[in-house]
């Protein structure tokens, strides 16, 4: 995989495929992580000379052309400002009007092109679609982490079409995950969390392979502990998969790696703000009520492994993080996470990324993934099709 850096891109006209897919609220920006995440590429490549043309989907549109509430506008306005520099907007994908704007662009200008998905040929991967996208460009670079995971044609297809380069973000994402997978410090701690088991077997079955310790709360921690005979009252379990949580316990054991389930946990009898909570041991949940975050001897227990380690990846909540009674797990999680200062800290995206960032620990860890999907992919041990495509 070549990097953008190492592209001459002055006079060139540059594809640039980045993961803009932000909130959208009433045609404005909620959150602009993406958008910054993808930044220091543009601000490169304007700042190098190149006319930049900017490509990225937005939402889930119905793909049968222009549509207001998914037009890439709001973000080429976040854009523009982040930029401190006019961020044009063509009306279309590709077509007659695109092309003028291509064709009139100077050294140095930004323009966006229309939601890749307003075109359905996007999502089906279409060759004539990247051929159409391909005549925009000279170079083709990808910064889209986010999407790294989608065969998708300016995913795919495209980067074949031209000379192409990974952007400096795309970059970074494959270099801390890569190496986490690959050459880790141990030892190698993974914490996981989240609602489901069955999101996860792939993860957990790649990861016994390479980490030291497994800490597994989160919901997904009930299935493991029901596998193991123990009564967990209303707790979230899934029933099929109490084989393959039997299956993941017994593989660890073999290979040496230790899974440290919950040992307290903080019940409640609904799933709900306003429920009457208590703290019960792993063995002692009533069968009336429900385990809605690890409790304050397991946080103890966390920290002091996480504490341990010098690698460690964090994935997924420790418990309903969503609710004030019931967040206490997952930020003292971050709070382990950020006080190790002695490791390579990673947090792979998606919920637990949000949750750093609301507990303002975001800035404290080695390194948050802005791709949930596609960082969590990797970790399954899959090859990314962005990936691939830029290796060929
Ligand atoms: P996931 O999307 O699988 O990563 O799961 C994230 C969700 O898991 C969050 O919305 C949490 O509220 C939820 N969650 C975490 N712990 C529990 C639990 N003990 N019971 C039910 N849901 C949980």
């Amino acid at each position: 995989m070549k990097s953008i850096r190492e592209a001459d891109v002055k006079g060139k006209r540059v594809l640039l495929r980045v993961d803009f897919n932000v909130p959208l609220s009433e045609g404005t920006v909620t959150d602009d992580a993406r958008i910054r995440g993808s930044l220091p590429t543009i601000k490169y490549l304007a700042d190098e000379g190149a006319k930049v043309i900017i490509l990225t989907h937005l939402g889930r549109p119905s793909g049968i052309g222009f549509e207001a509430d998914f037009s890439v506008a709001p973000a080429a306005r976040v854009l523009g400002r982040l930029l401190g520099a006019e961020v044009l907007v063509s009306p279309e994908v590709t077509g007659e009007a695109s092309q003028q704007m291509v064709d009139a662009l100077e050294n140095g200008q930004v323009l966006m092109l229309e939601n890749l998905r307003f075109d359905p040929r996007e999502k089906k991967n279409d060759v004539e679609f990247a051929a159409e996208l391909a005549k925009f460009g000279d170079i083709y670079c990808n910064d889209a982490f986010g999407a790294a995971h989608r065969a998708h044609a300016s995913i795919d297809v495209l980067a074949g079409m031209l000379p192409h380069y990974s952007g400096l973000l795309l970059d970074k994402e494959v270099e801390v995950l890569g190496a986490m997978l690959e050459s880790p410090e141990r030892p190698f701690i993974a914490i996981l969390g989240g609602s489901k088991v069955s999101d996860k077997i792939k993860i957990i079955n790649n990861l016994i392979n390479i980490v030291d310790k497994m800490l597994v709360g989160g919901g997904m921690c009930f299935t493991f502990l029901a596998a193991q005979g123990y009564d967990v009252g209303k707790s979230i379990v899934e029933e099929d998969c109490l084989e393959d949580a039997r299956n993941m316990l017994a593989k660890a054991a073999e290979k040496g790696v230790d899974i440290v389930l919950p040992i307290d946990f903080v019940v409640a009898d609904q799933f709900s703000e306003s429920a009457t909570v208590a703290i019960r041991g792993y063995d002692e949940i009533p069968s009336d009520m429900m385990g809605l975050d690890i409790g304050p001897a397991s946080c103890e227990l966390f920290k002091s492994v996480i504490m341990e380690g010098k690698t460690v990846f964090w994935n997924g909540p420790q418990g309903v993080f969503e609710m004030k009674p019931f967040e206490n797990g997952t930020r003292k999680v971050a709070e382990a996470l950020a006080a190790n200062k002695a490791a390579t800290t990673v947090v792979g995206g998606g919920d637990s990324g949000a949750a750093i960032a609301k507990f303002g620990l975001a800035d404290e860890v080695t390194f948050v993934s802005t791709g949930g999907g596609a960082s969590m992919r990797m970790v399954e041990g899959c090859e990314l099709p962005a990936i691939v495509a830029l290796n060929a």
